[in-house]
């Protein structure tokens, strides 16, 4: 469920603070002897959406406690929280407040040491060599000017020059991302705003995005793109805010930008103030008529902790998904990569490849990039025998492979159901539903063909076992429930 406003700012700190300070607490409690000689050098300047900003006297400074106590403290704020803990350093320049006083006492007040650390159920990293060394020089120069490396790129960074429209492959399961993005990026057709691309992993949706902005690029070179993952965007925002740079954050993300990429939206959920900040970037652009486009592993409506006001605007324009893609889909896909990569494949190979690897994309390229390394490792051409030993080498063993009927049995112990119930003419909803997962999951994992099936399950029709197939394939990508079911009655069967 999405949050019902933004909380209170000054709460949300007091809540941090009192984190931090256990965090710290827990840290010391585990490397008491040095911990007081190395965070007299550091400074906690506050923590927004899992990213925790510390200044550090010098770089040494920085290095060590990045090494030797940060594993500690990031796991104990992740046990906590459940976060995604990031660290964002600033170094140089004076520490009013640091952490601990050179002299072993503590500054920073309200710490205490819970009864975790007393009976040791947290299991953390701690680091022997620390409490050996000596203390830092309270002389080390303190002049330096703030350096904060991972801020402000240059507008087109991270983006991978593979990923343009001549390297993507069309078919029915991407066919309208791709139209879309090809709008977007003004080559004709409705341009759609904001767009709104969402999928499973591995389907494509960061390579459209590189694509519209290669494409726009190339044709208006004065456009201004930024591009930046929502796990980016977090981090530029925490960055700026603890430096007291928010209007140029704001300038960068309202006013100097024509077209605005952001990359895994899912990435903001429970990040509030950023979400905020993101809301008012996205007005700003969308009623100066620039372009935005946004990917998402799931639908705006199955975004979780993601305020309503924002899911409501990603729906304005055009939310376009990418399926898995089909058979033909998949060889086109594989030769394209193998052409790019010089890679000679005969076609039983290509085929059987696709028939194999279906799940995404990604897993496919790596697949064939393997095949490929070791082909010219053992100088042995990639023939079907050698694409079916390797396949059977990496993917884990079935020590006893489940049938049509062990799948049967499993799906319907999962779902409470008996056998005879997949196999008759029930068509009540639950039992239904079961009986298409069940013939999705025979069509994964055993080479039976539809008419097959059809017999399997109590003499249906091929076309039947066809569209179940089809239908459970899409919830799989959409529905995350679909997607939980699935998942759980693969792991009784085992790995495929
Ligand atoms: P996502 O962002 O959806 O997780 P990516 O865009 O990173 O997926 O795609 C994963 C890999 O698969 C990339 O190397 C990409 O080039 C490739 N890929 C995905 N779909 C296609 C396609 N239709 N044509 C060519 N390559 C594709
Ligand atoms: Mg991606």
């Amino acid at each position: 469920m999405a949050p019902k406003g933004f909380h209170s700012l000054e709460r949300m700190e007091m809540h941090h603070e009192s984190l931090w300070n256990e965090a710290v607490a827990f840290t010391r409690a585990k490397s008491p002897a040095s911990f007081e000689q190395w965070f007299s050098g550091v400074q906690y300047d506050g923590m927004t959406d899992g990213v925790v900003c510390l200044r550090a006297r010098d770089e040494f400074v920085r290095e060590w406690v990045d090494q030797h106590f940060l594993p500690t403290l990031v796991d104990y704020l992740r046990s906590q929280t459940g976060w995604s803990v990031q660290i964002a350093w600033s170094v140089g320049g004076e520490l009013e407040r640091p952490v601990a006083s050179s002299l072993g006492e503590a500054v920073a007040s309200g710490m205490r040491v819970r009864n975790f650390v007393a009976n040791g159920t947290h299991a953390v990293r701690t680091d022997d060599a620390v409490s050996a060394l000596a203390p830092v020089e309270d002389e080390s120069p303190v002049s330096r000017r703030a350096v904060t490396a991972k801020v402000t790129p240059p507008p087109l960074e991270g983006l991978n020059p593979k990923y343009t429209f001549a390297n993507f492959v069309v078919g029915p399961s991407n066919q309208l991302a791709h139209a879309a993005a090809i709008g977007a990026a003004g080559g004709g057709g409705p341009r759609h705003n904001p767009l709104f691309l969402c999928g499973g992993t591995g389907l494509g949706k960061t390579h459209l995005v590189h694509a519209v902005a290669h494409r726009i690029r190339a044709e208006r070179p004065q456009s201004r793109i930024l591009y930046v993952s929502a796990e980016k965007f977090v981090n530029e925002f925490v960055q700026s805010l603890q430096e007291n740079r928010m209007s140029e954050f704001r300038s960068r993300y309202r006013e100097r930008c024509d077209l605005l990429l952001v990359d895994d939206i899912q990435f903001l959920a429970s990040k509030t103030q950023t979400q905020e900040e993101f809301f008012h970037a996205f007005n700003a652009l969308h009623l100066a008529d620039k372009q935005i486009i946004v990917t998402s592993d799931k639908y705006p409506q199955q975004l979780e902790r993601m305020e309503e006001r924002l899911v409501s605007r990603f729906s304005w324009g055009l939310v376009a998904d990418i399926q898995g893609p089909e058979l033909e889909t998949r060889v086109a896909i594989l030769r394209k990569k193998a052409q790019m990569e010089q890679i000679e494949l005969a076609d039983e190979v290509v085929l059987y490849l696709a028939q194999t690897i279906r799940s995404n994309v990604r897993e496919l390229e790596g697949t064939l990039i393997r095949l490929a390394a070791k082909s010219s490792l053992l100088g042995r051409l990639i023939d079907l025998d050698f694409a079916r030993q390797e396949l059977a080498a990496t993917t884990s063993p079935r020590p006893n492979e489940a049938g049509v009927d062990d799948i049967q049995r499993v799906v319907c112990h999962h779902f409470k159901l008996r056998t005879s119930d997949l196999l008759s003419k029930d068509r009540h909803k639950s039992i239904a539903f079961a009986r298409h997962v069940a013939m999705y999951l025979c069509k994964q994992r055993l080479k039976c063909s539809f008419p097959e099936l059809g017999r399997a399950f109590g003499n249906r029709d091929h076309t039947t076992v066809m569209s179940a197939v089809r239908k459970v394939e899409h919830l799989r990508t959409t529905d995350p429930e679909v997607r939980a079911h699935l998942e759980a009655i693969e792991r009784k069967l085992g790995t495929d």
